[in-house]
């Protein structure tokens, strides 16, 4: 205590107000704010001062804060009224403080000791915390608050760093003429030109768009993301049990929503083009998840075989491929946004489904990642064995849907 009493005496050379006193031994015990803290160690000074024949002058204004703390619940009121055009479960407050009350800070703590202070900042963030938490009925949340409000005090002016909203489901897609993102015009790169027919996309809409754009009326979003397991190409279909993904909808005013009338909203205005199906709340982590996962995938393809090739044979030909091991030069067609590799997959099941010459239906389950077009055709010589190099004529992929994405992650 009398080490306390010192540096608080030391300190007190200054005119300093009873939060930025206590503030200064912050570390020493717990259960006082900093305010009461002050005003005790300020009484020691005092007792101590008149004890030696001197004085410890009356607080007029701090040499280090100039008095922001009573602007506390001015702060506070800023904060409420900006947090009052949402809707929210917990929130966080952080603070901009004037560098030069830093630079004083910093400075008493190098004449004085600051091994057992707090800085300003989160005595703030604390006291203002405690008044709109009593005020609005909702809790601080340190790790993943739904807003950070961020109170200038040189202003009194408060800024909201919405979190964003992460929702999970998963889609199948009906026709074969939309991409699964929001695909900006090549020429215009979004602005609107001939090209687009002053649209600024490549395509009318995208199941992203489909997904994205009700969640969002809903939730008065700012924008919206897509995270897919995967993609399939625009021309395929995606069926059987759907693709995961997670929709992020930046700062939404709105938090809680019904998600099983989002769904349905979607699929009526989805029309045979995209379904949702398990929509609920998700998280950033999940989406690492997605993005990360490497389920093996089943398709159906409609194969137009250029040749003369009996039933026998193809059968032959199907059952060389179960359980094996083909390499794959990148596409062509993909190579502008992957690197030139050749890659090793896995064939893991192929089976005809129907022959009705010359139109032949495989379901095929691969590895991810496997180009399976590139399969069928051999794109080249560049994907070997294919199909196609082992049935000895040209192949063309007419059709192809995904028909399964087999992740396993405990979907209800
Ligand atoms: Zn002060
Ligand atoms: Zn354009």
């Amino acid at each position: 205590m009398s080490d306390i009493v010192t540096r608080a005496d030391l300190a007190l050379t200054r005119d300093l107000c009873d939060h930025c006193l206590g503030r200064l031994f912050a570390l020493v015990d717990t259960g006082l704010t900093n305010k009461e803290r002050g005003e005790s160690i300020r009484m020691a000074v005092g007792l101590m001062r008149s004890l030696r024949g001197g004085t410890l002058p009356s607080h007029q204004s701090c040499w280090l804060c100039g008095d922001v703390f009573d602007s506390v619940p001015r702060f506070a009121d800023a904060v409420m009224k900006q947090l009052s055009k949402l809707e929210f479960g917990t929130f966080l407050i952080g603070s901009r403080v004037d560098p030069e009350i830093q630079e004083r800070e910093e400075r008493l703590w190098s004449e004085v000791g600051g091994e057992t202070a707090e800085p300003i900042k989160g005595e703030l963030n604390r006291e203002i915390g405690k008044i709109v938490e009593s005020k609005v009925g909702r809790p601080v949340e340190f790790t993943s608050p739904d807003v950070v409000a961020l109170v200038d005090t040189r202003f009194a002016s408060v800024e909201l760093d919405i979190s964003p909203l992460f929702i999970y489901g998963r889609y199948r897609k009906l026709v074969r003429d939309i991409p699964q993102t929001r695909w900006p015009c090549r020429v215009c790169r979004g602005k609107g030109c001939e090209r687009c027919h002053f649209t600024g996309k490549m395509y009318g809409t995208s199941v992203q768009e489909i997904i994205g754009d009700p969640i969002m009326r809903e939730t008065g979003g700012s924008n919206h993301f897509f995270h897919g397991m995967g993609r399939e190409d625009i021309d395929a279909r995606m069926l059987g049990n759907g693709r995961p993904f997670v929709v992020e909808i930046r700062e939404p005013k709105i938090r809680r929503i019904d998600l099983p009338s989002i769904e349905k909203q979607i699929n009526d205005e989805g029309k045979a083009r995209v379904e949702v199906i398990g929509l609920r709340e998700s998280s950033r982590d999940e989406v690492r998840r997605i993005k990360s996962a490497a389920p093996h995938k089943a398709y159906r393809v409609k194969v137009a075989i250029n040749g003369k090739v009996n039933k026998e044979k193809i059968n032959e030909v199907l059952q060389s491929f179960k359980r094996t091991r083909i390499t794959q030069q990148t596409p062509v067609r993909v190579s502008h946004r992957r690197a030139d590799l050749a890659r090793e997959r896995m064939i893991v099941d192929i089976e005809m489904e129907g022959f009705d010459d010359p139109l032949l239906t495989l379901v095929i389950k691969t590895e991810a990642g496997t180009y399976v077009k590139e399969f069928v055709h051999g794109d080249n010589g560049r994907t070997t064995p294919s199909l196609s190099g082992a049935l000895g004529v040209p192949c063309e992929v007419k059709a192809l849907d995904v028909i399964e994405i087999a992740d396993d992650t405990g979907d209800e």
